[in-house]
This record gives C-alpha cells, sequence and structure tokens, in this order.
C-alpha cells in the first residue's frame, strides 16, 4: 500500500458485507481489524454459547472478508499482547499498520457509543464514525417521528414501516385489509401438536476451536456448550432461516403464543441471534416472509405476525432505547427492589413453567418472546424484582441479547420499569393466561386452579398483589379497568387473602448470591 491506510474497527455484532465502514472504503486502501478482548466477553458474564457463537461468527467472517478481497487483521483473546480492550486493539492496531486514521459504524450499544466518542481525542487521530444502516429506521428518522406525537405506540410507527417498506401492501392499502392479524394469533397449544426439528450446525475446526477457548475462560460462566449447533455464517444463518420459511412460517401465526415444555423454539424463527450479529438482513428476511405468503405457501396471519415482529418491534425498541437511554437504564417507575431469586440461574423451583423456561435458556441460550414476556418476565414484573436485576440477567443468558434491544424488552415492555412509555399496560397475567397458552400447568406441583394456599399457584396471589400494590400509579390506566373493578368487588377477606398469600410465597424465595452476572 503506498499511502497510510485507513484502520476499519468491526465490533462482534457488525458481521455484515453491506455494512457502512466497508461500503464506502476502498479495499486497497484498508485494512480491517476484528479484535476478541475480555472486556467484551466479561461486561457481564455472558452464557459461553454466546460468547462462543460470537467469537466463531467472527472468525469466520473473517474468513469471508479476505475472500471478497478485504486485508484482515484479526487479533484472538488468548494473543498474548491483546490488550483486553477494544481501544487498546484499535490503538496497537493503528501503530501496527501505521494507519491514518480509523472508521467505524456506530456501535448498538450506549456504553461503547460514549466509549467511541472519546477515541478521537484519545487516540490523537481522525476517527470517523458512519450510522448503522442495517436498519430500516435511522436513528434521526425515529426521533423525528416520536418528536411529531404525545404518546409512541408501536402499532403506528409499524404501519409506517409498513408503508415505507411497501412490505404486504396493495396499493396504500395494507394486505388483507388489515394491519394486525393478532386475533387470529393467540391459540393455545393441542395435545397432539408436531413441532417440526431445529436444523442443526455441527462445529467446524474454527467453532472446535472457538470451543475449546471458551470452555477453557469462561467455562464456569451460565449455561453448556453441550450441543453447541447454532449458524454461525451467513450460509448457515439462510440455511436456518430457509428451513423456517419452509416448515414452521405457515404456522407461527397461530402458535405464537404458545408454549410446551420441552419445545424449545416452537414454530419461532430462531433467528434473533443471527440478525442481531449482522448474518441475516432484516428487510430480506421480512420480504421472503412476503414472498412465502404472496406464493400462497403461508397465510396472511403468519406472514404479518412474523413481519410486525421484524419490521415493527425489532425496529421501534432499537428507536426507544436509543431516544431514552443513558435514563431507560435507571427507570423505575414501580420502585421495584426485590433482589432476582436464585432460581433464574439454577431452574430449581416448583414452578414447572419457571423451571423450564430457564432450563432451555442454560442449554439453548434462546427462550422463545412468551416464555420471556410471560413467565420470566411476568414473574419478575408481579414479584417486584429490581429491573437492573433483571435487565442484567436477560444480557447474560440469551445468545441474541445485546443492550439496545435486551433493555427496552425488559425494562418497556415486560417490568414497565419506564412507566408506560413503550408500552401501554403491564403485560400482568395470573396463573390462568399460562394455563391456557401452555401445557406447563399439567406437570406442576402447583395447582393453577387454587387461587390461594400453599398450594395454590404463585401467580394468583402475586398478581393480585401485584395490582394492589401499584394501585396508585396503575389504577388510571384504562387497559386495567377491568381488573381493578374485579379487585375492588372483592370482599376484604378475599384480598386480604391473596395478599397474604402472595406474601408468604415471596417470603420463600432465596435471593441469588451476588456475583452470578
Ligand atoms: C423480556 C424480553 C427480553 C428480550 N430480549 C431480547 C434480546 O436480548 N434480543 C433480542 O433480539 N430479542 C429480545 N426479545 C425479543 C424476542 O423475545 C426475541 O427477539 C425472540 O424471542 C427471538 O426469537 P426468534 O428469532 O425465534 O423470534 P420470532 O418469534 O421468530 O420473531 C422473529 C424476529 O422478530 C424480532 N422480534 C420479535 N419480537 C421482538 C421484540 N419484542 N423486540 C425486538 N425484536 C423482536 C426478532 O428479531 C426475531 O428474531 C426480548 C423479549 C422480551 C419480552
Ligand atoms: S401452576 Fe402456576 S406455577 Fe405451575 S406451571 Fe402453572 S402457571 Fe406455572
Amino acid at each position: 500500500m503506498s499511502q497510510q491506510p485507513i484502520l476499519i474497527s468491526i465490533l462482534g455484532d457488525q458481521l455484515s458485507l453491506s455494512l457502512a465502514s466497508l461500503r464506502d472504503s476502498d479495499r486497497s486502501k484498508a485494512v480491517v481489524l476484528l479484535a476478541e478482548v475480555w472486556d467484551e466477553a466479561t461486561y457481564v458474564r455472558h452464557h459461553q454459547a454466546k460468547i462462543a457463537l460470537v467469537f466463531s461468527a467472527m472468525r469466520h467472517f473473517a474468513e469471508d472478508l479476505r475472500a471478497d478481497g478485504w486485508t484482515v487483521d484479526y487479533v484472538k483473546l488468548d494473543d498474548p499482547a491483546n490488550t483486553g480492550s477494544l481501544r487498546g486493539e484499535v490503538e496497537r492496531g493503528l501503530t501496527r499498520h501505521n494507519a491514518r486514521g480509523v472508521r467505524v459504524t456506530e456501535p448498538g450499544e450506549w456504553r461503547l457509543q460514549q466509549d467511541f466518542d472519546q477515541w478521537s481525542s484519545v487516540l490523537g487521530c481522525l476517527v470517523e464514525i458512519l450510522p448503522d444502516t442495517r436498519f430500516l429506521c435511522s436513528k434521526i428518522q425515529f426521533y423525528t417521528w416520536a418528536a411529531a406525537r404525545r404518546e409512541l405506540r408501536m402499532e403506528y410507527f409499524y404501519r409506517d414501516m409498513r408503508r415505507q417498506t411497501g412490505l404486504l401492501m396493495d396499493g396504500d392499502k395494507p394486505a388483507g385489509g388489515k394491519w394486525n392479524f393478532d386475533a387470529e394469533n393467540r391459540s393455545g397449544p393441542p395435545a397432539n401438536l408436531i413441532v417440526p426439528a431445529q436444523p442443526q450446525f455441527p462445529p467446524d475446526a474454527i467453532t472446535s476451536e472457538v470451543l475449546v477457548l471458551v470452555s477453557a475462560r469462561f467455562g464456569d460462566h451460565f449455561g453448556s456448550l453441550d450441543g453447541f449447533a447454532m449458524p454461525v455464517t451467513r450460509a448457515n444463518a439462510e440455511a436456518a432461516f430457509a428451513d423456517f420459511l419452509e416448515n414452521r412460517l405457515p404456522t407461527f401465526g397461530q402458535y405464537q403464543d404458545a408454549m410446551i415444555a420441552g419445545e424449545d423454539f416452537m414454530f419461532h424463527a430462531n433467528i434473533s441471534a443471527a440478525m442481531n450479529l449482522g448474518l441475516l438482513d432484516p428487510l430480506a428476511v421480512a420480504q421472503a416472509a412476503e414472498a412465502e405468503y404472496r406464493a400462497g405457501r403461508a397465510p396472511l396471519n403468519a406472514a404479518e405476525g412474523f413481519i410486525r415482529q421484524v419490521i415493527g418491534w425489532r425496529e421501534y425498541v432499537r428507536g426507544m432505547y436509543w431516544l431514552d437511554m443513558p435514563g431507560m437504564a435507571q427507570a423505575n417507575a414501580l420502585n421495584a427492589q426485590r433482589p432476582l431469586p436464585e432460581f433464574y440461574w439454577t431452574g430449581d423451583t416448583d414452578m414447572a413453567c419457571l423451571a423450564d423456561c430457564v432450563r432451555t435458556t442454560l442449554d439453548n441460550a434462546y427462550a422463545h418472546h412468551i416464555q420471556r414476556l410471560m413467565v420470566l418476565g411476568n414473574f419478575a414484573l408481579l414479584a417486584g424484582i429490581a429491573p437492573k436485576q433483571v435487565a442484567e440477567w436477560f444480557l447474560v443468558v440469551y445468545a441474541d441479547a445485546y443492550e439496545w434491544v435486551e433493555l427496552p424488552n425488559v425494562a418497556g415492555m415486560a417490568l414497565h420499569a419506564d412507566g408506560g412509555r413503550l408500552a401501554s399496560k403491564p403485560y400482568a397475567a395470573s396463573g390462568a393466561y399460562i394455563n391456557r397458552m401452555s401445557n406447563y400447568c399439567r406437570g406442576c406441583r402447583y395447582d393453577v386452579k387454587q387461587k390461594v394456599g400453599p398450594d395454590a399457584c404463585p401467580f394468583n396471589a402475586l398478581y393480585w398483589d401485584f395490582l394492589a400494590r401499584n394501585e396508585a400509579k396503575l389504577a388510571r390506566n384504562m387497559r386495567l379497568a377491568n381488573p381493578y373493578a374485579t379487585w375492588r368487588r372483592m370482599s376484604d377477606e378475599q384480598r386480604a387473602g391473596y395478599r397474604d398469600s402472595a406474601a408468604r410465597f415471596l417470603e420463600t424465595i432465596k435471593p441469588a448470591p451476588a456475583g452470578w452476572a
């Protein structure tokens, strides 16, 4: 290279050949730096499989880049000179390649954005930070959208995204005459439901080497590496998604909210980890789902339900994250102070629903949306677990967890810690909901039909206790008018029974020892 190159630093969740920092660069005048750093692998004690996934996907992406004509400098975790921090590795890279400056794509997390903002002055060179164009809605577009509204609701944002992308639009009208087919997407699981198996991607040589490294260095983290078979390349991720389109999308809508013990993925796509890493493009994924509908291979309720998650919820929570940070990380509108129960780490609880959701989380670094929201999140909401502790747990345990998507889902959607900015009402539910949507209660030592007492499903008393505890803050919410009316119609004795039962149950919960996360 005749002139000084530019150093393009790429993060572990920026594994897209279309990344802004690559797209605008000349291969002959750039060196791409990818570094596995201790700080990123340990700022929380991530699930072992999550670390393995990211490192393996990074190593495979470096190969893709080389094949695409880029000069790549890859720093492995156990490189003796590795400083352990991103900034440290960029500094070393600048010297090693005598580079004239750094080009990066903006990071997904607030803490890294704060760090990047200092790079120019600390490193003493030009640092160019480009917007992440892998989202359909830019930050500025979201801020503008939000500024024009008194109340922010995903549904209206989603309609704008449909109009913007033309997805499932017939002219200027939504396909099928409705924007949302959610009402058709709430079936509980029938007894004989057959769920197709997940595609498996057994470790190749690169992944096997990473598994040995992760086991040696992070073997005391949550979860296990047994049977690791996640997609780690773009080709793997595309094959996994094609399998979803063919075998699960047609039924995705109907059973979107259903849970079956031991069926860890149900009819969900299981693509969030790959998409958040950059291995799959959200627009392409949504277009492929529409094509299935247009070809008559998937019903509209399924295609629409899936597309809403990808271009609606995913984009909306990212917009909300950047709009409300750093306050979102501190939010605790319901003043929830209880420590996280130990069983979130071990799965050791008699509550069959929670035990199964923690088990799949340990085994797969995955739980599907309803398990996260209506079991794990719902319990934390009802029991009044401190939002920071819950958010940290969710960030640790899922392979798809990055703060931009995890925190708004936890603080906003699951815990109502933002006071209702993201979602109009708390997703609070008693055992009846879990019983309707799953087969968990049949295998549980608690009785979902009993309201109070030592054998009653704990969700039942906790639900009413939650409403009572937060009456001053929530009773004016129109969407909670019915439950509060029911609460007021109860006798003093009934109300005291619920509160007493909840208090007795909460006393039995063992808090997690410090240092788990
Ligand atoms: C408390 C809580 C924490 C969550 N934490 C994360 C997280 O850390 N990372 C993450 O990617 N998702 C998170 N979600 C959203 C959602 O649960 C996962 O995206 C989904 O379970 C991933 O599985 P899937 O790919 O099979 O999704 P599917 O059900 O098949 O949905 C398709 C895609 O839609 C997107 N999507 C669906 N719902 C949401 C949502 N609420 N927010 C953002 N994207 C969504 C995902 O990219 C997902 O891959 C969380 C939800 C809750 C309630
Ligand atoms: S009875 Fe209650 S605790 Fe047991 S599985 Fe059902 S909802 Fe969960």
